[in-house]
């Protein structure tokens, strides 16, 4: 095995202790003027070589990685990357490689052991570059600010500016995630959905400022008012909001409809009523797959808005279920 440091333009050394000359020194010369993290690696993976890049990205010295596996440093607890990297190694023995980036979390040498996530490829390096036996380019980059970025963009994509809750966009995802699931386990899904009633004569009389402010206020009520971690809460529409409940039977969730409700009130008449004459109150529809009603999640949210229409139209600021 080859262990080799860069060190600008000296020919390279074997751990072992043979003095071993690569067929072209000027690739370690180029390693070092590349703005890449890069190394050179055997078909075990082992690391012949490598830029003070690719140093600093593992936190670590040259010479304290010169020698080791890649294969030791990666994070990777469904064995998924390791079959990754070994597979193409495996197929580089037999016919020149140029990967496509493959996503892998590296641990890191420094005292904290951190981890990054890095995006990798392999390609074979011509004959003329390589020693005696193959050797292969692995170019790595840090995927933290890209991955950073991703996860706001995310969040941005899945969340109501005004409320904070879950747009509908996001509701539609986790509707089909959850129905699937629990279809699946055979367990019940609830949603309720909730209008707030007279929101226009609030708007004419108050402003749409103040329109605003009691929507916001709305969602931070329901945030509240949610019993576990599963349950999402979105704004679907400009003055309605809808629960999925997973794994919520037809009674738990009316009587969390009966919470909300309560709790809104209490709202309304706290932050509302003094201001409007009507005060503020809420009507809502609640429906739940059980024992197979509903073939699918359509039909289930087309159940649940029929019930909320059914409350508007027996004089609002009630719960209909069935
Ligand atoms: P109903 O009891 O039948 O639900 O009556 P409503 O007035 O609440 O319903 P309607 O659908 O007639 O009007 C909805 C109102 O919600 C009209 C619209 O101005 C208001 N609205 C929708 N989105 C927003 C928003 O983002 N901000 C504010 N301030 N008002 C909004
Ligand atoms: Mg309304
Ligand atoms: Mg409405």
């Amino acid at each position: 095995m080859y262990a080799a440091m860069i060190k600008d333009n000296t020919p390279f050394q074997h751990t072992s202790g043979h003095v071993g000359f690569y067929k072209d020194s000027s690739l370690a010369t180029m390693l070092n003027f590349i703005n890449e993290a890069v190394m050179v690696l055997d078909i075990n993976g082992n690391i012949e070589m490598l830029n003070s890049q690719a140093a600093l990205l593992f936190d670590g010295k040259k010479d304290q990685l010169a020698g080791e596996n890649l294969l030791a440093f990666l994070r990777d607890e469904t064995g998924r990357s390791h079959s990754q990297i070994i597979h193409c190694l495996d197929k580089a023995s037999s016919e020149i490689i140029n990967t496509p980036p493959l996503e892998v979390t590296v641990c890191r040498l420094g005292p904290s052991h951190s981890v990054v996530s890095v995006e990798l490829t392999l390609s074979s390096l011509p004959q003329a570059l390589s020693a005696d036996s193959a050797l292969f380019l692995c170019i790595l980059r840090d995927l933290t600010v890209h991955k950073a970025e991703y996860s706001s963009l995310k969040r941005k994509a899945e969340t109501d500016f005004l409320t904070g809750l879950a747009n509908r966009h996001k509701f539609a995802d986790y509707l089909s995630q959850q129905w699937a699931k629990c279809e699946e386990d055979d367990l019940p899904l609830s949603i309720i959905f909730i209008d707030i009633d007279h929101f226009k004569r609030f708007n004419d009389d108050y402003g749409h400022i103040m329109g605003d402010r009691c929507l916001k206020r709305i969602g931070e009520t329901l945030n509240l008012s949610l019993p576990n971690r599963n349950t999402l809460a979105a704004r679907y529409g400009g003055e309605e909001f809808a629960l999925i409940l997973p794994n919520c039977s037809a009674q738990t969730a009316q009587l969390l409809a009966i919470r909300i409700k309560r709790h809104l009130a209490q709202l309304s008449a706290k932050h509302f009523a003094l201001m409007s004459s009507v005060g503020l109150t809420v009507s809502m529809g609640v429906a739940t797959q059980e024992s197979h009603r509903y073939e699918t999640s359509d039909a289930l949210l087309h159940a649940a808005d029929t019930l909320l229409y059914q409350a508007k139209s027996k004089g609002r600021d009630q719960i209909c279920y069935l």
